[in-house]
Formats: C-alpha cells, structure tokens, sequence
C-alpha cells in the first residue's frame, strides 16, 4: 500500500503556484486577489475559510474575506457578490457553504461572475467541464486529478466507482474521470443514496473515489484488494483520548481498508488539502484571464 500523501503532493504544486506568481509578477502582472465569503459561524466553515486565506498569504496572493451574520438577507448577500464582480482588484471570488437555510445556495453562485468562479461551482463552469471546453474545475475534484497526475496513475481503462452525486464532489467526479484525458478515461459507475447492492458495485471497482459524508462507511469488505481509494469525506466524530474530545475521520475506514489498498488517501492530509490547491490555481488562472480580457 502506499500513501496518497497529501502534504507531500500539495507542497509540490504550492512551489509551482509560488513560482507562477514571481513569474506573472517580473512580467507586470499583479497578484492573484482572492475574495472570500463567510456567512455565519459554522466552526467548520471558519477553519476551511481560514485555511483558504492563509494559503493565500503564503503563495502571495492578496486576499479579502467578507463576513457576514447568520441573519443576512439573500438580496443583500446577492448585492455584495455583484460589488465583488464589478471590482476589478478582485479576480477571485468564493462563497463557503454551506449558507443559511434561507439563502439559496444557487442563487448565490448563479450571480457570481464566471470569470471569477474560482470554485468551479457556476453552471457556465461546469457546462463547460462537461463540454470538455477549458474552465475552471471544481476544486475538489480538479485537486483529486492533480493527485492522480502527481503520482502517475493511469486510469484509462479502469472501472471507478465513485460514491456520493453532490454537485461539488460526486456528479463532476464522473465527468473528470470518463474524459478523455489522462487521469480520466476510466469506466464510471455512480452510486449515491438509492443504490441497492452497493458493496457487490464497488468490490469491482478498481478506484473507489468515497464523498458521502458518513464516517468509515467504506469497509474493507467493501474493497477488492489492490484498489486505489480515494477518500474525499471529512466527518468528526467522538475521541476521549484527543483534548478535543473528537477527530476527523473520512469516509472510508482507513485502518481496515489500507492493508488491503494499492493506494489510499488519508483523512486529514489527504484530498482536503488538494481542494485548496484546485481553488489556488484556478484563482491564479482568473487573475491571469483577467489581464487578457481587461488588459
Ligand atoms: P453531500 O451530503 O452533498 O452528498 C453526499 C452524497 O452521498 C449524496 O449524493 C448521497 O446520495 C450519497 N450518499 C449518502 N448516503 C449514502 C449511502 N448510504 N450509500 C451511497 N451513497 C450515499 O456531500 P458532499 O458535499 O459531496 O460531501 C461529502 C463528504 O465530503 C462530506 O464528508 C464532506 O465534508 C466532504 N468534503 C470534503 C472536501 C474536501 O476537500 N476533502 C470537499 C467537499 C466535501
């Protein structure tokens, strides 16, 4: 089994990203500025917003993060993502989600401008990834297919069950891998909540790629040895030997699936931080678009 290391993997892009953006710069272009919003206190909403803005600070981004109360309106919400599109010093723009229940998420995403989409999340980015036409990818699977690049894995040919149809993990997941690219050109099966024989699908799979949200529901029964598992899932859950009281686990269960795995994501330190370098470099894209289209 090896590890699908997550430090390791984006530790190597950050460099190129950096390197980019000294280059860009020596040629007069300024640097990539991201802006980021915060609706409320969802702990977990903080920590990846932090995150975001940190990484930001370190590949010599400028970054903005716009916070907002629980109780915003949508209309003024939708209000500020416009100022943000009209504002030529940004060339980036997220909404973490997810929002309160009286916002409409798509409503929220259909205002930002696509150019500044660096989530990949607007229906004019991912109509265009469907299309094969350039655009930005989501971040999480365009981070999962920077992973599968980093360690050379071809999985043209392969059968990949992917678990899990959210619109920002599952659903463009099977479009990145049955293109016709390399990663890609795998044979994919989705399966999601209605899936019935769930564990007969992914004992033949050879990549498994998990975003369902439930801890370890990924067993090694489940697993065909020498798979490739790719663990997308973040949950917390109870740990009385942590000082937290809880730790992250995926939704695969590592210690029973690893043995049996050729290769496998851990949860932390595995896909969360690729995530974040699909947003950087689509940001870094944006930025550099910008120029073309504004001069
Ligand atoms: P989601 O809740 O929107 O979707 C979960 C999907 O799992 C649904 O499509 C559902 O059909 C499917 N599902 C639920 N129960 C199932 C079952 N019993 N069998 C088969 N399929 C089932 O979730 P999401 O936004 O795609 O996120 C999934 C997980 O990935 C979460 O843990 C989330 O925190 C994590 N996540 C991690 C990153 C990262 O960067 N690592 C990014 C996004 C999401």
């Amino acid at each position: 089994m090896q590890l699908l290391d997550g430090v390791l993997v984006s530790g190597h892009i950050k460099e190129q990203i950096k390197q980019e953006v000294k280059d860009w710069q020596a040629n007069g272009g300024k640097k990539p500025h991201l802006a980021a919003i915060l609706v409320g206190n969802n702990p977990a909403s903080e920590a990846y917003v932090g995150s975001k803005v940190k990484h930001c600070d370190e590949l010599g981004f400028d970054s903005t993060l716009l916070r907002f109360e629980s109780d915003i309106t949508e209309a003024y919400l939708i209000g500020e993502v416009e100022r943000l599109n009209n504002d030529d010093t940004i060339d980036g723009i997220l909404v973490q989600l997810p929002l309160p229940k009286h916002i409409s998420g798509d409503a929220v995403i259909n205002a930002i401008s696509p150019g500044k989409d660096v989530d990949g999340f607007h229906p004019i980015s991912l109509g265009k990834m469907l299309l094969g036409q350039p655009s930005f990818l989501p971040a999480t699977p365009y981070g999962i297919m920077l992973m599968l690049e980093y360690y050379k894995i071809n999985t043209a040919g392969m059968h990949c069950v992917i678990i899990g149809r959210s619109n920002i993990v599952g659903t463009p997941m099977t479009i990145l891998m049955s293109r016709n690219t390399n990663p890609g050109n795998a044979t994919v099966t989705m399966c999601h909540s209605h899936t019935k024989n769930l564990r007969d699908i992914t004992l033949t799979a050879d990549i498994i790629i998990a975003a369902i949200g439930r801890p370890k529901y990924v067993t090694a029964d489940m697993v065909k040895p020498g798979a490739i598992i790719i663990d997308v899932g973040i949950n917390r859950i109870d740990d009385a030997t942590k000082k937290s009281g809880s730790r992250l686990v995926g939704d695969v269960d590592f210690d029973n699936v690893a043995p049996i795995s050729s290769y496998i994501t851990p949860v932390p330190k595995g896909v969360g931080l690729m995530t974040i370098c699909g947003l950087m470099k689509n940001t870094l894209l944006a930025a550099k678009q910008a120029k073309e289209l504004i001069g």
